[in-house]
Formats: structure tokens, sequence, C-alpha cells
């Protein structure tokens, strides 16, 4: 940091009540860090805001001497976003208030919130909100961007549970946006993936959801066909509150499985179903007399547990594309096996989910968010350690990605776009004018921009 610069920071710390780390600080490098460790950005400084009046200063300070503002969440996407070259990061960790209302069914949560802690604060309640399959994950860059987990298939996505948000805006004030208030900018803010302002709070609607009917079956990677298979049977077959996924991917060294199956690369069905579980019951059982899993796991259990075991490591390397389909035809099905098949290291996965019930029912233009159209979401993703492994992961990615492009109905939602993806419309689709029009009347010096926003422009 040069002198100059730091002497403008000595300035801002004074109208503070949280913490501004600096670039010399010990904590600096953990906190401008985020899960894909191959982001190696540096912010000139980053600021840990602990109310609105913070959040207001530092958007203040950031005009006043020139600086892009970079927003930190769960710090979860895999592009970085939160993290910006020479820009004010601001770290919202400690927005971590969370306030459930039984009575009216919903969850109110700090802008740092993470997905675990908001099923731990409603899981005692008997109720849950539709959010990701991560604990870790934050709140913020999931809904802005959309946003499915296990209760999507019955509830929609978490952008369409969103009641209320609070933020501050690029011209420093702190305004509500809900249906009834700031409508447009609700509108946008409902799938923009960030840019539009510092969210400090969200309110959801949340649902009764204490048990589900979850859990896996493990199969040996020769019956991935008839696995996928069974997965499609489960999707076409099962009510909307069952949700299933597939996928292809390395048992953990230490796995008990190792008698039961020949190679550590095995096809995985998970399935989580809320009550009643009649209709699901119905399709698990045609599924176990037609297919042979060598693990069956799926059992009922609280849904607060089972949420928090797809927990992932802290962070990783990582390299991803995410692609629709319209449908998963047998061809399709042959392609997602052989790419599973062919990956270069054990984090290499290819995971399928269905796209469908509450969450395609929205029309395309209710909101930003524009991926409504019924199939199958598939995420074709690598995670490594060893940096000299960089160019085995990410050419399989993009060599599997080329290869279901002739099948793929279009690119994935903006929360699962690398940071090296080229920008395409298909992000907003019809919605991508109306966006651009809010950020010119929200933040007209793209003061939010950085490494993805700017990019509804082109
Ligand atoms: C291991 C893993 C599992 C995942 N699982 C799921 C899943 O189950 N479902 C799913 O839908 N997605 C999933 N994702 C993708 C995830 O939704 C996105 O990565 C999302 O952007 C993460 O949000 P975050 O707050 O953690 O990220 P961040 O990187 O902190 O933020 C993402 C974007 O949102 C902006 N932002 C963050 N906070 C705010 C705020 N308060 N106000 C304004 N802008 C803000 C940031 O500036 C950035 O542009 C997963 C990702 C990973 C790495």
């Amino acid at each position: 940091m040069e002198g100059t610069e730091e002497r403008v920071f000595e300035a801002l710390e004074p109208r503070l009540e949280g913490h501004i780390i600096k670039q010399a600080d010990p904590a600096f490098d953990d906190v401008r860090r985020v899960w894909n460790t191959r982001i190696d950005r540096i912010p000139s400084i980053i600021v840990q805001p602990v109310s609105i009046s913070d959040v207001i200063q530092v958007v203040e300070f950031a005009s006043e001497f020139g600086y892009r503002i970079s927003v930190k969440g769960g710090g979860h996407h895999v592009g970085g976003p939160a993290v910006v070259d020479d820009a004010v990061m601001i770290d919202l960790a400690r927005f971590d208030a969370i306030s459930v209302d039984p009575t009216a069914l919903t969850v109110t949560v700090g802008g740092g919130v993470t997905w675990g802690q908001v099923d731990a604060a409603t899981a005692p309640h008997g109720l849950a909100a539709v959010g990701g399959q991560d604990p870790n994950i934050g709140v913020a860059g999931l809904t802005l961007g959309g946003g499915v987990g296990w209760l999507s298939r019955a509830f929609g996505l978490a952008v369409d549970n969103l009641l209320e948000v609070e933020l501050v805006t690029a011209a420093g004030e702190h305004i509500s946006a809900s249906p009834t208030e700031q409508e447009e900018l609700f509108w946008g803010l409902r799938g923009a993936g960030g840019g539009l302002g510092i969210v400090t709070s969200f309110t959801f609607k949340v649902h009764p959801v204490e048990t589900v009917l979850a859990g896996s079956l493990v199969y040996p990677l020769q019956e991935a066909h008839q696995a996928m298979r069974g997965y499609r049977t489960l999707v076409d077959d099962g009510p909307d509150t069952l949700r299933p996924l597939f996928g292809i991917f390395d048992l953990p060294p230490t796995s008990p499985l190792f008698d039961q199956v020949e190679s550590s690369r095995v096809a995985i069905i998970i399935v989580c179903a809320i009550e009643p579980f009649g209709g699901s019951e119905r399709v698990l059982e045609s599924l176990r007399h037609e297919t042979s899993p060598v693990v069956d796991s799926i059992t009922t259990r609280p849904y607060v547990t089972f949420n928090a075991a797809g927990e992932s490591e802290p962070f990783a390397r990582t390299t991803l594309r995410s692609r629709y389909l319209e449908t998963l035809d047998d061809q399709a099905i042959e392609t997602i096996v052989g790419i599973g098949t062919t990956a270069p290291a054990a984090g290499a996965t290819v995971f399928v989910s269905p796209r469908g019930g509450a969450e395609v029912e929205p029309p395309m233009e209710a909101m930003a968010y524009a991926h409504r159209e019924p199939g199958h979401h598939v995420l074709i993703e690598a995670r490594w350690e060893d940096t000299t492994a960089d160019d085995a992961h990410e050419s399989w990615v993009a060599e599997s990605a080329a290869k279901l492009a002739p099948m793929a109905s279009r690119v994935g939602s903006i929360n699962f776009v690398d940071a090296d993806e080229p920008p395409t419309h298909a992000w907003f689709g019809p919605n991508r004018d109306r966006l651009n029009r809010l950020k010119q009347k929200w933040d007209p010096d793209d003061r939010f921009g950085g490494h993805a926003h700017p990019r509804w422009q082109e």
C-alpha cells in the first residue's frame, strides 16, 4: 500500500465501528481468500462492517476516492467476484443476525450468514428455508443468483421465497425492496447475482419441514447407465416432493464400500423427499427392484442433518461448467456417463439434478433470474489441491463441456459461472436489457462492478 493510500484509509478508520484489515495485517490473506483458491486477487483494503452506518461510510468513502467495491457473503462463488484487485472489499461476516418468526413463517438473516446457520436456526421450530446443499455457502450470493436446494422442486428457488431485502445503494442510502417497495429494484435483485447494492438483510418464507426421507443408492461404475436411467424415472414418475440427484464421483480412500465395488469411482443417486412420503416410497421401491445398489442408506432423518452432510472441504482449486438439458435421452446418458468415466482424478465429478416442479413455475420475466425451462442441470466440476495439476483438470472440464454442447439447451445460471467463461446473453435471456436499465439507475458508476457483473452490459 502506498503512503498516500495508507493515509486515505487511516481517515476511514475513525468513521467505523467495525474493522479495517490492511494489506500488512496478519488476517489480510485469510479474509481475502475465497473458496476457489485459484482466485488470488489483492484488494486495496478489507472492511468488516458491523452496522448499517459502517456500510454507508464505506460506500461514501469509496465514491469519494474512486474505489470499486466488492462484497463477500460466503465467498463460495467459483469465479471469485467477492474479491477484486485494487478495490475495497466488504466482508459481511459480522452481519450474522438471524431471527425466525414461527407464526409468520419467515426468517430474517444478515447479509453475511451461511445456509448452515439458517438451517440450525429454523430446525428447532420444525421449519426450513430453501437453501444450498452445502452449509458453508453464503445466503447472499446464492439467493441473489437464484439458489437451488433439496427443497426447490417442492417450494421453488431461494429467490422465489425471498420476501424482502434491506440494502445500501451506491448512493449510500439504506432502503428496503420488496413486492411493494422499490418493486423494480426487487425484480432485479432476484437473479442479478449482486452488483445493484449491498444487501444487509434478507427475509425469506420458510416451510414446515422436519423429517425427510433421504439418503443414497450407490452403484459400481459399470452400472452407471442403469443408475442414471433410474434417476430419470424418479424425476419423471416421482412427485414434486421428491428431489433426486445423480452423480459420478470417487469414494474417499477410507470408504468401507471398497469390499463391494471394484473401483473407487462409483455412480450415486441421492434423494431427498419431504412429507407426505407415499408417492416417493412407491417410485423408490420400484427403483430398488430394477437396479442393484451396493449401498442403500435411504431412510427418514432430520432435514437439518441431511442438508449439513453436503459440507465440502473448506477450500479447493476448482473449475466448472454448468449446462442445462431439456431432455435426458439415452444419448445424453451415454455422454454424461462417458464424461464421468474419463475423469482425470478423484475430485473430477459430474452431477445431474432435475429442474422441475415449483422451480420452473414462475414465468421467465417474473424476476431477473431467467432459467425456468424444465429439464436437467448438469454440473461438470473438478476440485484439486496440487497446483501442477491445473492443466489436466481444466482440459477435462472444457472437453467434457464440449461433448455435452450438442445436447445442452443453455449455459447455467450466474451462480455457476467460472472466471474464464466468456460472457453470454443467456445468463439473463430476455431480462438483460431491463437489468441493464436498473444498473444504470442504481449504480451508474459501476461502483459494484468487478469480475462478473459488467458483463450484463455486453
Ligand atoms: C461447494 C459449493 C456448493 C454449492 N452448492 C450450491 C447449491 O446447492 N445451490 C446453489 O444454488 N448454488 C450452489 N453453489 C453456488 C453458489 O450458489 C454460488 O457460488 C453463490 O454465489 C455463493 O454465494 P456466497 O455468498 O457464498 O458467495 P460470494 O462469493 O461471497 O458472493 C457471490 C456474489 O454475490 C455478491 N454478494 C455476496 N454477498 C452480497 C451481499 N450481501 N450484497 C450484495 N452482493 C453480495 C458477491 O459480490 C458476488 O458477486 C455452490 C458453490 C460451491 C462452491
